[in-house]
């Protein structure tokens, strides 16, 4: 029957032989101390899915804890458990890491929205998942090695391309499904389904979410946030009317959404050119969504998402400041490659992105760029030792002479360290120069 499809040719076609010489390693583990072992959820839904995905979720009928430390006994690997739990997570020389949690019948008090059946302890566990697409298992166990458990249509509402919870009280359970619905619905190009939609609009109208602390909405609406594309999980949130978590403003209407569409394009920019330097995303796309809110209102915002002050910083004052220097930018564009350094040279990175999505005026946005591209990392190479050596005193002169090299070398001079060397004896002759011309002149008169 479809229940029990084995699927090992399946495995063998899209795992890698690590992972899968792993899978069958801990179902050997779990039989030889008499539990049962799955790898379950999201891998096996991208299994499904082809996308790759190594983030290995496996469940234990039994103690999960007993079992990690046996496998790490076996395998040398690390593993840091967490009692309360019953969960371990088993961590690999290279850093590679997989999660491990018990399925116990015991262990759990009854679901609300389950009447008093009995269900093995895998599909219990499975039961108390959040969509259907995530509650597949597979069994590791040698002698049932590959079997697929699909006790909730897992399959069929992959192939129906449909996210769906298992039961109505879904989200009274747990109302951060509603954000998560809404991610996995555009990151695999899914549609929610009829049923789960009126749950979630339900879940909307009575207001679930001010149950939530803000830490949880603010995790959820970071992991939107940091999606390849968040665009259209934000645009569908505004259908649901959700954006209002993050305030009664926010509004989705054909500029916000340009704008989250130019910071988009200057993040894939960025990403593109700075691989090694990956900025922050979704603070990026946060400052675009609040764009249009007075300073008191994003405070507002802050405080009830609980981000850090750090991040209230950058999302209040440093914002303001960007919008503000943006504003004046666009009135008038900095005169010169040192103007433009000094102008844009406070902002951090995400500050700066988010100015040249939100200004509407190319020729600043291109002059941005160019800061970033060009001017941001240019520094003297020589420094203090240097002009030490050149026979010259520690001291204010200093300071004027490296910013006089930062500005010459900005609007494109001196290639080399030995130019700068000789830009610096000229600069501090004339400067002894002028400065004797001013006692002379002193002297006569
Ligand atoms: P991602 O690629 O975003 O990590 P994922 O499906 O692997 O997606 P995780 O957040 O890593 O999701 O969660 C792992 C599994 O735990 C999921 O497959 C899901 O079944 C379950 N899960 C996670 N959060 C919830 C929740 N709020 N309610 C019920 N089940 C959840």
């Amino acid at each position: 029957s479809r229940r029990t499809r084995n699927i090992t040719h399946f495995m063998q076609e899209r795992l890698s032989t690590r992972v899968l010489d792993i899978l069958r390693d801990m179902g050997r583990v779990a039989e030889s101390l008499g539990y049962g072992a799955y790898v379950v959820g999201g891998f096996v839904r991208d299994l499904f899915l082809y996308r790759p995905n190594e983030d290995i979720d496996i469940v234990i009928e039994g103690d999960g804890i007993a079992f990690a430390k046996a496998y790490a006994l076996e395998f040398g690997t690390r593993i840091h458990t967490h009692k309360a739990f019953g969960t371990a997570v088993v961590i690999y020389p290279d850093g590679f890491k997989i999660d491990v949690a018990t399925a116990r019948l015991e262990y759990y008090r009854s679901p609300a929205a389950l009447p008093d059946v009995e269900m093995s302890s895998i599909k219990l566990d499975l039961f108390r998942r959040d969509f259907t697409i995530n509650t597949l298992a597979i069994q590791l166990i040698p002698d049932k090695f590959g079997r697929l458990l699909d006790f909730f249509s897992a399959q069929k509402d992959i192939k129906d391309k449909a996210i769906r919870v298992l039961h109505n009280l879904s989200f009274v359970e747990d109302p951060t499904r509603v954000f998560r619905a809404l991610r996995f619905e555009q990151r695999f190009g899914f549609t929610i389904g009829k049923l789960t939609a009126a749950l979630i609009d339900n879940a909307v109208k009575m207001d679930f979410f001010k149950r939530l602390s803000g830490r949880r909405v603010f995790t959820e609406i970071r992991l939107i946030l940091e999606e390849d594309n968040p665009v259209p999980a934000i645009v569908r949130m505004g259908d649901f009317d959700l954006l209002k978590v993050i305030h009664p403003t926010i509004v989705i209407n054909k500029a916000l959404i340009a704008l989250l569409e130019e910071v988009r394009g200057v993040i894939a920019w960025h990403d593109l050119l700075f691989v090694e330097t990956p900025c922050m995303r979704w603070t990026v796309y946060l400052m675009g969504l609040i764009h249009a809110n007075d300073m008191a209102t994003c405070h507002e915002i802050c405080r009830r998402l609980e981000l850090a002050t750090r991040y209230e910083a950058l999302f209040c004052q440093e914002r303001a400041a960007a919008d503000h220097c943006l504003q004046q930018m666009e009135h008038r564009l900095p005169a010169s490659a040192g103007a433009l350094y000094h102008r844009l040279h406070p902002f951090r990175a995400e500050l700066i992105l988010y100015m040249m999505a939100a200004t509407r005026v190319k020729a600043v946005k291109k002059a941005i760029s160019k800061y970033y591209t060009e001017l941001r990392k240019i520094e003297p190479l020589i420094g203090g030792n240097e002009l030490i050596a050149l026979g010259l005193t520690p001291g204010p002169l200093f300071r004027q002479i490296l910013d006089a090299i930062l500005d010459a070398k900005l609007n494109g001079a001196l290639a080399t360290r030995e130019d700068e060397i000789q830009f610096a004896r000229r600069w501090a002759a004339d400067a002894a120069a002028t400065a004797s011309q001013n006692t002379d002149d002193k002297q006569m008169s």
